[in-house]
This record gives C-alpha cells, sequence and structure tokens, in this order.
C-alpha cells in the first residue's frame, strides 16, 4: 500500500516541499505519496487526528500552525520543545511525535556560513516568528553568549526570549524595539547577522538600510534567493549566504525521520532547482518572486536560487499568537540571568 505524508498548512499551494520529497521517496525506491492539505487553523486538530492512521508515514507542519500544532501532539522532541514550533511528525503506532527539523536545517547552514573560523559568540536576529525560533535554538546550542533579537511587534519577540528563558539562563538573549539606530548600534557589535523576517520574500526590499551593515559579517539570510538584504550585504564586504541549505537539511531530517534512511540529498537538491525551473511557488502560494542565483550556501551545485520553504510563514504572520501590538517604547527584555 503507497504510504502517504502531507504537508499541513493554510495554504499550501505549489509547495516547493513537495516536489523535493516526491523525488526523495521515489529515488530511494519508498512507496510514498507526498500531499499537499490545505488547512484553516479550525480544521487542524481534524487534519492532526487523521495523520495518526497506519497509512500515513507522517507528516509536515506549515504556516501558520507550527505552534498551534503543539498541543495536538503527544511528544516533543528536545528541539519541538525548546522552540515551542513543530515542522514534522513522526507516529508511534497511534501517537504522534512533534519535531523541529528547521535547527538542524540552520546548524548545517550556520556551520557553512562560519567555515573554517572560529564560532562567533554574538549575533542579532531579525524576526521573532517561527524560523528565528529555530535560529535562537541553533544559536544557543552552538555557544552563542549574545544574541539580540529584532521585531516590528516586540511583543512577540519578547515572547520568544520568555519562552528561551531556561535554555538561555547562562547567555545573554534580549529582545529590542525595531529602530534603525538601535539595530545599527548591535549590528556594530556582532559578527553573525541573521534575517528571520519574511522581507525580501516576494518584493526586493531589505529588513534595513544598506548603509547601516559594515563589513566582515557573517550573513544569512533563512529565505533562499538572492534578496536585497544579501546583495546589499555582499557589497558591504560581508560573507553571505541564503536559507537553500536550511531547508534542504530540514527536508533530509525529515525524510530520515518518516523512512529511516538517509535522505538523496542531491536528488532532493536538484528537484528544489528543476521546481523553481517551473515556476512552482512557495508553500504559501505567493509567487517565489526574485529571480538570480544564490549568494551562498550551496549544497551540491545543481540548485539555483528558490524561494520559501515547507515551515516558512508569509508576511505578517502571528503563528506565536502573541497579539499585535507593535511593542513600541516598552524597555528590551532579556532572558539572561545576569
Ligand atoms: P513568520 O510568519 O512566523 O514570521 C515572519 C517574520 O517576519 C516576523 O518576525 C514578522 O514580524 C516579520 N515581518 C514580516 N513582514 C514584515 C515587515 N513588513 N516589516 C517588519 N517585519 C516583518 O515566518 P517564519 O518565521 O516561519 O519565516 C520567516 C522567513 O524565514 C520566511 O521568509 C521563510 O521563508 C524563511 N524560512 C526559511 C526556512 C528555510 O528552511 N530556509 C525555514 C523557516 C523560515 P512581525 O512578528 O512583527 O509580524
Amino acid at each position: 500500500m503507497t504510504k502517504r505524508v502531507v504537508l499541513i498548512g493554510h495554504p499550501v499551494a505549489h509547495s516547493l516541499s513537495g516536489a523535493m520529497h516526491q523525488a526523495a521517496f521515489d529515488a530511494a525506491g519508498i512507496d510514498a505519496a507526498y500531499e499537499l492539505w490545505d488547512r484553516a487553523p479550525i480544521e487542524l486538530p481534524g487534519a492532526i487526528a487523521e495523520v495518526r492512521d497506519d497509512e500515513f508515514l507522517g507528516a509536515n507542519v506549515t504556516i501558520p500552525h507550527k505552534e498551534r500544532v503543539v498541543p495536538l501532539v503527544d511528544r516533543l522532541t528536545e528541539e519541538a520543545q525548546a522552540t515551542g514550533a513543530v515542522n514534522t511528525l513522526t507516529r508511534e503506532g497511534r501517537r504522534l511525535v512533534g519535531h523541529n527539523t528547521d535547527v538542524a536545517g540552520f546548524e548545517v547552514a550556520l556551520d557553512r556560513l562560519v567555515g573554517r573560523q572560529k564560532m562567533p559568540r554574538h549575533a542579532v536576529i531579525l524576526g521573532a516568528g517561527g524560523g528565528a525560533r529555530a535560529v535562537v535554538f541553533g544559536l544557543i546550542r552552538a555557544g552563542f553568549q549574545r544574541v539580540v533579537v529584532f521585531n516590528r511587534h516586540l511583543h512577540r519577540a519578547e515572547a520568544l526570549v520568555k519562552h528561551f528563558s531556561r535554555s538561555a539562563a547562562h547567555m545573554e538573549l534580549r529582545a529590542m524595539p525595531w529602530h534603525p539606530s538601535i539595530i545599527e548600534s548591535e549590528i556594530d557589535k556582532t559578527k553573525v547577522l541573521v534575517n528571520a523576517t519574511s522581507i525580501g520574500l516576494t518584493q526586493d526590499e531589505s529588513p534595513i538600510p544598506a548603509d547601516i551593515i559594515p563589513a566582515d559579517l557573517l550573513v544569512l539570510d533563512l529565505i533562499y534567493s538572492r534578496t536585497r538584504f544579501l546583495r546589499d550585504a555582499e557589497a558591504a564586504g560581508c560573507t553571505a549566504m541564503d536559507g537553500e541549505a536550511m531547508l534542504l537539511h530540514q527536508g533530509a531530517a525529515a525524510f530520515t525521520l518518516w523512512t529511516g534512511q538517509e535522505a538523496p540529498l542531491e536528488v532532493m537538491s536538484e528537484a528544489l532547482a528543476a521546481a523553481r525551473a517551473d515556476g512552482l511557488r512557495s508553500a504559501e502560494g505567493e509567487p517565489t518572486g526574485l529571480e538570480g542565483s544564490r549568494v551562498g550556501g550551496t549544497e551540491t551545485g545543481a540548485a539555483e536560487a528558490v524561494s520559501a520553504e515547507a515551515g516558512d510563514g508569509g508576511p505578517g504572520a502571528d503563528a506565536a499568537g502573541d497579539g499585535d501590538d507593535a511593542g513600541s517604547g516598552s524597555p528590551a527584555v532579556t532572558a539572561s540571568a545576569g
């Protein structure tokens, strides 16, 4: 019997993950079909209940359900618990396990970005959504000592910091208001700069002005195309990398969880490139928008730049359900013990 794996999101039209995973199943000789399920939040509990059946190998969970799915599963892995977000489900009989493979994907991207240099200890993250949560946990595990999170809606960054208060108790994790002068001052003190906002996904815009990016930063954009932010960073003299490695490796980790087999990375990478060339759209149904080659982060050299991923969120999505006030004027919060 053909096993089923589903991507549950809203919307999920034209997901690139479908192409990536179907190619992987086919190459590995696994009789499985990857399906896209567009389910509104009210339909999520029913969809999760369905996935408990024997015919399912598991599922991916994407915008806007990554945090909402947490109370619907029976067990969370360390990464899912730590981030408060789930992007992959596996079955243990009728029980469901929630995983967060975005963390593993980010860790591959970070290692590649840092290369042979000593792992830095200070990072600035722009954005506080589901992707940012995986980034923060990856940085904590990599031994970072100071991580500053800027978000348009400060309360969301504050909620993120609060969520990590225990795992970041030994370090300084701060939420700061989205003001260019404060961002500039923090960027001047950092070595690693990550764009975890969706700015640049569908429009040629950068989250920050080009002239506040100093040279010699290690810069990662979770978006996997050659965004304005990455172009500005390169022009400033930074080492810049897009989100393709993260996308590929979160998918590879999910594949292994479902099948127990090593993921065919080359096949998955080529499938992503082909899907993009065919003009497929992101998991959110948004146009891939930005054409052009990757700045960095090439896994196999086969894929060109692609845009969005199984677990990404659309602009303005507030999957954490933290409210919608701008939070301006609030003092920075910190998870630091000291
Ligand atoms: P969410 O919807 O959860 O978060 C979106 C983030 O972008 C929030 O911080 C939001 O701020 C911010 N944002 C959106 N529009 C604006 C704006 N106009 N001005 C300022 N801030 C804005 O999405 P995710 O965290 O899941 O994804 C974020 C990005 O990361 C996406 O582009 C996604 O494609 C990418 N991603 C890539 C992955 C990969 O494997 N390469 C993995 C995960 C994500 P606010 O809270 O104030 O609305």
